[in-house]
């Protein structure tokens, strides 16, 4: 992977050309003519972060990022295509249809962030690092607009092995964090004091899980040990910036991986509180068991190239706690079942939204998923054929199978008739829904609908 390497005299590690497997073969068009247009405006630019790690490894990268020393409003001048974006972290994108290049201008340091930089800190320029930057009581960053040097951005990068540089004008590798030598080592390892670093932004303990499993590398000790520990940092993290997160995690084909290593880094409780707790007292054997094998699932549906949708995930890590919610709404039937369901669903859906901001288009096909549970149980009549039409059918159905999997019995049978169903001939299938035992056979209906108010008491 790596050869001939010189030590420069700006200090990174310096691999020549010939001496990494980094090619312009490996990267996109649209990076290559983001990094070239830079270098010809007079600026430098690099690719860095995943763009470079992924090639070393041997792995597609999944998008290139690049970093120049152009400030955002030079970038925009010199790309007819380019989008500024971010408060907290101002970007460009250049946009090439639907593929985004995102250009970062370096970052410099904080004045109260622990470094060894070299930038003169008159009062002056401590003003104008006051509008620029913006720091929590918890050591958060709220906003991180320093721009500085490439050695003060290499040290703001999270782990080493996301702070090598490549030039498109020499092709060579600039490793400022000895992020190569992790890289052959298969370590993750955060730049600078890791307690500082979490505390700065809590992520980068979700982007250490991440990347080990992605990676299939080890976390350095000192990186991992604080952890679980610092893990309670993560309730300052906005909801949405969490639903990216999820998007990540749970979304890239490491999913089951991910959630253990979450649940052991006591991290989990952040994305799914109520399953959390579900996974720490082992307190509902089936719903462990249903999500179990919904991460394997969605793993392999990931992996296989199969489509997956963010709300199959999301609906299958909440529906046994809407079951207990929905259970225990309706002791001493106090209320209609009908009427617990929504309620619970209501209420459950509110405290998730409370940790991660699922957005409308999702929550919507999540609703879907858990009331067509129901409905499948109704299948006299045209109900059958209706459901089949169902636009979110195939979904429910899939939760279905699995559940039955975890619980058998009637839930079984009923998945078993959905699967005959969909495979019989119109002649059978009128038959079999003639065979179903109407309304009146559904557990269901065994509640009342409607309770008198108790006479008064005695
Ligand atoms: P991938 O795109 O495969 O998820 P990546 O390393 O490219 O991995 P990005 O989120 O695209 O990750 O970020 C690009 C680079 O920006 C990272 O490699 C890292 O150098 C830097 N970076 C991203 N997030 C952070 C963070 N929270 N703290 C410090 N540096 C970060
Ligand atoms: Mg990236």
């Amino acid at each position: 992977m790596l050869g001939k390497t010189t030590k420069a005299t700006t200090s990174p590690l310096v691999i020549e050309r010939g001496g990494h497997t980094v090619s312009r073969k490996n990267i996109s068009d649209n990076a290559l003519k983001v990094l070239y247009r830079l270098n010809k405006g007079g600026y430098d630019a690099y690719l860095v972060g995943g763009g470079v790690r992924d090639i070393l490894l041997g792995q597609q990268p999944k998008d290139f990022d690049i970093a120049t020393n152009a400030t955002p409003e030079q970038i925009k001048a010199l790309f007819r295509n380019c989008r500024l974006i971010g408060r907290r972290f101002r970007l460009a994108h250049i946009v090439f249809g639907r593929d985004i290049i995102e250009v970062a201008t370096f970052r410099g340091h904080h004045d109260n962030a622990d470094n060894k930089s070299s930038v003169k800190k008159d009062s002056a320029n401590k003003n104008a690092k006051k509008q620029h930057s913006k720091q929590s009581e918890h050591g958060m960053l709220l906003r991180d607009n320093i721009y500085g040097t490439i050695e003060e951005d290499a040290e703001r990068r999270d782990f080493t092995i996301n702070s090598l540089y490549y030039s498109a004008r020499d092709f060579k590798i600039y490793d400022f964090a000895n992020g190569l030598a992790d890289i052959e080592k298969k370590q993750i390892r955060l730049i600078g004091d890791p307690e500082t670093r979490y505390r700065e932004d809590p992520v980068r303990m979700l982007r250490a899980i991440r990347f080990a499993t992605k990676l299939d590398m080890k976390i350095h000790k000192d990186t991992a040990s604080p952890i679980p520990t610092l893990a309670p940092l993560m309730a300052n993290i906005p909801a949405a910036r969490m639903f990216e997160e999820y998007l990540k995690l749970f979304l890239g084909g490491k999913a089951q991986a991910n959630f253990h290593l979450l649940a052991e880094n006591n991290l989990l409780q952040y994305f799914f509180p109520q399953m959390s707790q579900i996974l720490a007292a082992n307190s509902n054997k089936a719903a462990i068991a249903f999500i179990e094998q919904v991460l394997i699932n969605t793993d392999k549906r990931i992996n296989d190239g199969l489509r997956v949708t963010p709300a199959f995930l999301l609906a299958a890590v909440i529906w046994y706690s809407l079951e207990e919610n929905i259970n225990a709404l309706m002791v001493g039937n106090t209320m209609a079942p009908q009427d617990a369901f929504f309620a619970a669903m209501h209420e459950i859906m509110a405290e998730q939204q409370r940790c991660v901001a699922i957005p409308k288009r999702f929550q919507l096909p999540m609703k879907d998923i858990w009331i067509l549970q129901q409905k499948l149980h109704r299948r006299e009549g045209a109900k059958a054929f209706k459901l089949l039409e169902h636009q979110r059918f195939r979904a429910a159905y899939d939760f279905l199978l699995i559940r039955a999997q975890v619980e058998g019995g009637e839930l079984q049978e009923l998945a078993d008739w959905w699967t005959n169903f969909q495979e019989a001939s119109p002649d059978t299938q009128q038959q079999m829904v003639k065979s179903v035992r109407g309304p009146r056979s559904n557990s269901r209906r065994r509640a009342p609908r409607k309770r008198r108010k108790p006479s008064a008491p005695e």
